[in-house]
């Protein structure tokens, strides 16, 4: 079994309560994105999955991905065809002649001649010439075409958007309603930007989405307050350059990991294979390549949401990942330290490797002992017994760890009696099991070692 968690992407390739099914056994998490959910997807879908995870006896986090102020294009009738050299008018209003440019009021004010604008990640670039009043003129910098509501970028000028709309904020409060377990918070630019939403979804995890410049350089504030992040490597394309994703991405993924929160790497991770039946070679290296960094979780976007092969390619992204943890994986003793310091959960993972252990059966009250045995990198299974439904979507992120339901253990004689009976469920031989010797926070741990 994979220890790197998977993030699909609802959408309508996985719509049909078959294929849901089946993506169910795949993925630790499903990402619905509000760009484009519908209202029965934000709110009746969730209870969907939850139900049919749980009669799969298995636990699929939900995750609610936030739009965020995302610049695009105006709703267009049909898509406009340009050829290079033609001059296109933009406008943040409304007006004659003019293609108009959604969620930006600053967009004239942050324009800069000579810098660009890309439209839809690079299917239409253009030249800004003359910034006139609300008008910006640009001219055509290669054929292309620019169509309905798609994404639009400044390149080579700092963008100036506000991180969270008010119907941001209505999202977050309909997706704590309806019982998601993470959210996704787009285009975050500082540390006060998810300090502000927490205000709308207070006690759920925030995953950062980590998709301008800005963000990069405020990395360390942001990964304190956030608790994951994700390198959304689409928009960061956009804002960086293609060509320094590479470089960012590994910052990112170190940044998070010193300061032990969880990482996603996402976006064009098996993109081909949302129109062929296999992947690229060098997906699949991109995929190891994340392994090795040290992400906890990949993610799927296209692939699962729209694409025609939508169940091959999580299945051909856990073959993947499982064969690059193989060789691959990457120990981080600072990240286990910043999770806790308790040297019986440090020698947990050592020892799960000498005896050879199936899984480590944990207790977790917050989820920190789970946490810094997955910073360790064990192969076996991270089993963490969990009370509450926030602190198991919170562990989804985790490499390695399983959230598992109990009810209250207690003692650790009790712990031990509901780990036997869920080995025995399981089928699991050789195992450790991590106990507190009392309920309180803070109380010592012990290791034991159980061969059924
Ligand atoms: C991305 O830009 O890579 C991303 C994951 O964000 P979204 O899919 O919401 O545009």
């Amino acid at each position: 079994m994979i220890r790197t968690k998977i993030i699909v992407t609802y959408g309508p390739s996985m719509a049909s309560d078959s294929t849901l099914k089946q993506m169910l056994q795949y993925a630790d998490i499903v990402r619905i994105n509000f760009s484009h959910a519908k209202k029965e997807e934000q709110t009746a879908l969730p209870h969907k999955i939850r139900a049919m995870s749980e009669k799969m006896h298995k636990y699929v986090a939900l995750l609610a991905d936030l739009p965020g102020a995302k610049v695009r294009v105006g709703p267009l009738s049909e898509p406009i065809s340009v050829k290079k050299g033609d001059t296109v008018i933009f406008s943040s209003k409304a007006s004659k002649g003019a293609v108009e440019v959604m969620q930006y009021p600053s967009f004239n004010k942050d324009a800069k001649v000579g810098a660009y604008i890309d439209i839809g990640d690079g299917i239409a670039r253009f030249r800004i010439t003359r910034i006139d009043g609300n008008r910006i003129i640009s001219k055509a910098v290669e054929n292309g075409q620019i169509a309905s509501r798609k994404g639009l970028n400044l390149i080579g000028a700092e963008m100036h958007i506000k991180a969270l709309t008010d119907k941001d904020k209505k999202f977050a409060r309909i997706a704590k309603k309806n019982g998601f377990d993470l959210i996704g918070m787009s285009f975050v630019s500082s540390a006060s930007d998810i300090l502000e939403l927490r205000k709308s979804c207070r006690g759920m995890p925030i995953i950062a989405k980590i998709e301008r410049e800005v963000a990069v350089h405020n990395i360390e504030s942001i990964v304190q307050e956030a608790d994951g992040i994700m390198v959304a490597r689409g928009d960061l394309a956009m804002s960086v350059g293609l060509e320094h994703i590479p470089e960012n991405q590994r910052l990112l993924v170190d940044v998070s990991r010193r300061a032990g929160k969880p990482v996603i790497v996402a976006t064009q991770m098996l993109a081909s294979m949302a129109h062929s039946i296999s992947a690229t070679r060098a997906e699949v290296n991109d995929i190891a390549n994340a392994v090795s960094q040290g992400a906890d979780v990949l993610m799927l976007s296209d692939e699962t949401s729209v694409g025609e092969y939508p169940i091959e390619a999580v299945k051909f992204l856990q073959k993947a990942a499982g064969v690059a943890e193989s060789f691959a994986t990457s120990r981080c003793y600072e990240c286990a330290d910043a999770a806790c310091t308790d040297n019986v959960l440090l020698s947990a993972a050592s020892m799960s490797r000498a005896r050879n252990a199936d899984c480590i059966f944990v207790p977790a009250q917050t989820g920190a002992a789970a946490k810094a045995i997955s910073w360790l990198r064990p192969s076996a299974a991270i089993l963490a017994l969990a009370t509450s439904e926030k602190v198991m979507g919170d562990l989804s992120m985790y490499y390695g760890v399983q959230p598992v339901h109990v009810e209250r253990y207690g003692t650790a004689e009790r712990m031990l009696r509901i780990v036997r009976k869920v080995a025995k469920g399981m089928g699991v031989k050789r195992y450790l099991v991590v106990t507190c010797t009392s309920e309180e926070p803070g109380s010592a741990f012990t290791l034991k070692y159980v061969e059924a």
